[in-house]
């Protein structure tokens, strides 16, 4: 960030009467302009085979590696909302009776997952965001090919404990793909 987004002006590193670490404030209308993390949304949708739905991302990061739908959240939602957009967007599908399920926190990178559950609910397509989508068993799922740490994660946690529906945090490292 270097300039003011409400005059144009240069920022600077400040720390603002106030407050204990440094901001980009506007060296001309003192604006502060604060950066805070960013909310990921997404689902992990089974259908009744047990099956779970992933999407192979046609977009950086991770072109090519799979993943669940999920993406940022937009102003003026909720995150069950951008869950579902997400996952609409990202695979074509609707879904039914959506339950929080895992919350990953990933400071290194400033941002925090919220992951639902849901069912897949009728057919499902494949998004623009997406070169294919596809539902997998557990030993069908690319383990070797997944986009990010918080997939695999999820995915492991999902299939090693089908019962185990409560919410969960946790907080990851670094969302680097991960090997199985
Ligand atoms: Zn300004």
């Amino acid at each position: 960030m270097k300039f003011c987004n409400l005059c144009g002006s240069d920022l600077a590193q400040r720390v603002p009467a106030g407050d204990n670490r440094p901001r980009h404030q506007c060296t001309e209308c003192n604006e502060i302009h604060y950066q805070n993390p960013k909310m990921v949304v997404g689902t992990l949708v089974s259908d009744d085979q047990g099956r779970v739905l992933l999407c192979r991302r046609a977009i950086e990061p991770r072109h090519g590696y799979w993943t669940l739908p999920a993406g940022y959240m937009e102003n003026g939602e909720t995150t069950l909302q951008g869950a579902l957009r997400e996952t609409w967007e990202e695979a074509e599908a609707n879904v039914s009776t959506p339950a929080l399920y895992q919350i990953f926190n990933v400071p290194r990178i400033n941002q925090v997952y919220f992951i639902y559950r849901a069912t897949l609910d009728g057919a499902f397509g494949c998004g623009e965001e997406s070169l294919e989508c596809q539902l997998f068993h557990q030993h069908e799922i690319p383990w070797d090919e997944l986009a990010f740490s918080t997939v695999y994660h999820c995915l492991k946690r999902w299939f090693q404990h089908p019962n185990d529906h409560q919410v969960q945090e946790r907080t990851i490292d670094y969302p680097a793909r991960a090997s199985s």
